[in-house]
Formats: C-alpha cells, sequence, structure tokens
C-alpha cells in the first residue's frame, strides 16, 4: 500500500472545508454524530463552511439512560452554541441492532466488531443522505482516539461507490490539535464525557472515552 503522510485524511478534510467555504448556496453536509464531545470540533469546522445536519443513529449505546444522556447533551449543546443546526434522531433500538455483533463479543474493541458496528451506523446516515439530496456525508468519529481514523474512512470510501449522489468527506477530526480542543471545549461547556464506547461489552471492557 502506498506511503502516506499520517494527515492524509485530515488533508484531505480541510481542503473540503476550505472548498465549501467557497461555494454558494453552502453544500449540504450530513454528519453521524455519537455525543457532544465528539461533535465539538466537527462543529467548529463545519458549522459555517456547510448547511448542517446532524444524524443521530446510535442504537449501540446501553443502557437506555445512557444513550439519553448523550443525546440530550448533545442537544443541550447546538442550543447553547449552533442553534440554526438541525438534529435528525432515530429510533433507539437496541436489541435489534446488537444482533449482528453478538457473534463477536468477545472480540477487543477496535476489531471486527467494531468495524461492523461502525458500518452499521455509517451506512444508515449515508443511505439518508444519498435519499435527501445532500451534497456530502461524514462522521464525527475520527475524533476519537480509540478510533482508526484509516478504518472509519476506508468505510466510507467503499460506502461511497453505492452513494453516487452523495461525497464521503473524508476526516481526520483528532490531528493537528482536534483531540486536545475537544477537550477543552469539553471542560469549558461542563460537557458528559462517557467512560466506554457504548454497547455492553464495552461496558464490560470498560476503556476511557
Ligand atoms: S465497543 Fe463501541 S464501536 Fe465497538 S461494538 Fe461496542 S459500541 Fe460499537
Amino acid at each position: 500500500m502506498e506511503q502516506r503522510k499520517k494527515t492524509y485524511y485530515y488533508d484531505l478534510g480541510e481542503e473540503t472545508v476550505r472548498k465549501a467555504k467557497e461555494t454558494t448556496p453552502k453544500p449540504k453536509l450530513l454528519l453521524h454524530t455519537c455525543c457532544a464531545v465528539c461533535a465539538t470540533v466537527p462543529l467548529e469546522k463545519c458549522a459555517e463552511a456547510f448547511d448542517l445536519t446532524l444524524y443521530f443513529n446510535n442504537s449501540n449505546i446501553y443502557p437506555e439512560r445512557e444513550y439519553d444522556r448523550r443525546l440530550n447533551e448533545l442537544r443541550r449543546y447546538l442550543t447553547d452554541h449552533y442553534p440554526s443546526v438541525k438534529l435528525i434522531v432515530t429510533p433507539y433500538q437496541h436489541e435489534d441492532y446488537m444482533k449482528d455483533l453478538e457473534e463477536f463479543k468477545d472480540s477487543r474493541e477496535g476489531g471486527v466488531r467494531c468495524k461492523i458496528c461502525y458500518t452499521k451506523r455509517m451506512k444508515e446516515a449515508y443511505d439518508y443522505a444519498e435519499k435527501h439530496g445532500f451534497d456530502f456525508f461524514s462522521t464525527v468519529m475520527t475524533i476519537s482516539r480509540q478510533k482508526n481514523s484509516l478504518v472509519l474512512n476506508q468505510i466510507g470510501e467503499e460506502l461511497s461507490e453505492s452513494h453516487p449522489k452523495t461525497a464521503y468527506f473524508y476526516s481526520d477530526f483528532k490531528k493537528n490539535g482536534g483531540q486536545d480542543r475537544s477537550i477543552e471545549l469539553r471542560n469549558l461547556n461542563g460537557l458528559y464525557q462517557q467512560t466506554y464506547c457504548g454497547c455492553e461489552y464495552s461496558v464490560r471492557d470498560h476503556t476511557e472515552h
């Protein structure tokens, strides 16, 4: 495989934002969003440049009160700082969602189970973007140091082949100080920070996020 700069996906993302700022009317971006803390930096980068909609489809989160807590924190952050950004929330269907993951319950975090989990949520959001005339689709998950941006961007690239109307927006939001900035914004705004990724298996393995 060709050797790429460590900031390859970050640079592609910056270029997409730069071009969006020069485009009138603003391009429509659908951004899969898992929680408020992960959304801070992508919002800071994208809210001005795009006609932005967040898509919260995270039935992986367990238990439901944790799902509600993450969603409510995201709503609060948008109301306080980005009132014009739209938010779409899909129904919480945890039991159904986990059926595809159960077989891989003992897989390490970041392994095959998580790849399926990223793909399920990204595909659902990308389907919505394609169906509803969005110019771009992306996910905030590349901000997380626990999530491999190469894997996420490869999933996005593969999905883009079956979504010809909506371009995939490559990103690596954690790079060039992005991770530190998200922690700064979390602390400034007193945002709730979960201590595990989402599903019951990650509660069991309990790594900090
Ligand atoms: S650890 Fe996170 S990404 Fe992996 S399967 Fe569980 S919720 Fe999904």
